[in-house]
């Protein structure tokens, strides 16, 4: 299974990716968990996406693509995987084109998570995340047991700069910007399944399942 998710920042492609990555025991590519961890590790990589990331901005395309490239020509992407923030802009979109016909792979679907402004900021600005394994939560909608402590490995949680309320409000304009059209490009493709993601986790997972044949 080879799948994009597209969808809002805020829209649970993280979440759900994980989960159907799991589900098709294939590869999670989250293009910014990779970029997270660069700049966490003090790569220059990390260094030069920091300056974007916190502002809201994307990183450049060359960048992405050059990452993105690599990663998918690695062994354990020959099963398959599950595309998380990437592509996001029509350029990017072009790149995955051209790297899948390189590789002789194609793509079975493109998952778009469709959600509402007023709920991507509800959730943005609640979201806390572990420092130590990553796992999500929501200060009202999916607290942790303890405050600020992760429930899974007792590392500490934080609110990512990024999902500050006067970040969300330019990620959205980027989004709306450079990666609504990609809805389009898919669509026109034949590949596109469009998901209604204003419901539970279960419920949205159980939706992209039906829409995928899983
Ligand atoms: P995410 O965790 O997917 O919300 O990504 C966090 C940030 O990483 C974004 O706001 C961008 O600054 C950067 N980023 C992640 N994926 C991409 C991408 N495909 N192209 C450009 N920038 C990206």
């Amino acid at each position: 299974m080879r799948l994009v998710l597209l969808g809002a920042p805020g829209s649970g492609k993280g979440t759900q990716a994980e989960r159907l990555a799991d589900r098709f025991d294939v590869v999670h590519i989250s293009t910014g968990d990779i970029l997270r961890q660069n700049v966490k590790d003090g790569t220059e990589l990390g260094s030069v996406a920091k300056s974007y990331m916190d502002k809201g901005e994307l990183v450049p395309d060359c960048i992405i693509v050059d990452m993105v490239g690599k990663r998918i020509r690695e062994r354990d992407c020959e099963g398959g995987f599950v595309l998380d923030g990437f592509p996001r802009t029509l350029e990017q979109a072009v790149a995955l084109d051209r790297i899948l016909k390189d590789t002789k792979l194609g793509l079975d679907f493109v998952v778009n998570i469709e959600v509402g402004d007023a709920e991507v900021i509800r959730r943005l600005s609640g979201r806390r995340v572990c420092r130590r394994c990553g796992a999500v939560y929501h200060i009202s909608f999916s607290p942790p047991e303890r405050d600020e402590v992760c429930d899974r490995c007792g590392g500490e949680l934080y609110q990512r700069d990024d999902d500050r309320e006067e970040t969300i409000e330019n990620r959205l304009e980027v989004y709306r910007k450079q990666t609504k059209p990609l809805i389009q490009y898919y669509a026109d493709s034949g590949l596109l399944k469009d998901i209604d993601g204003e419901d539970s986790v279960d419920a949205v997972f159980e939706r992209i399942l039906s829409a995928v044949g899983g």
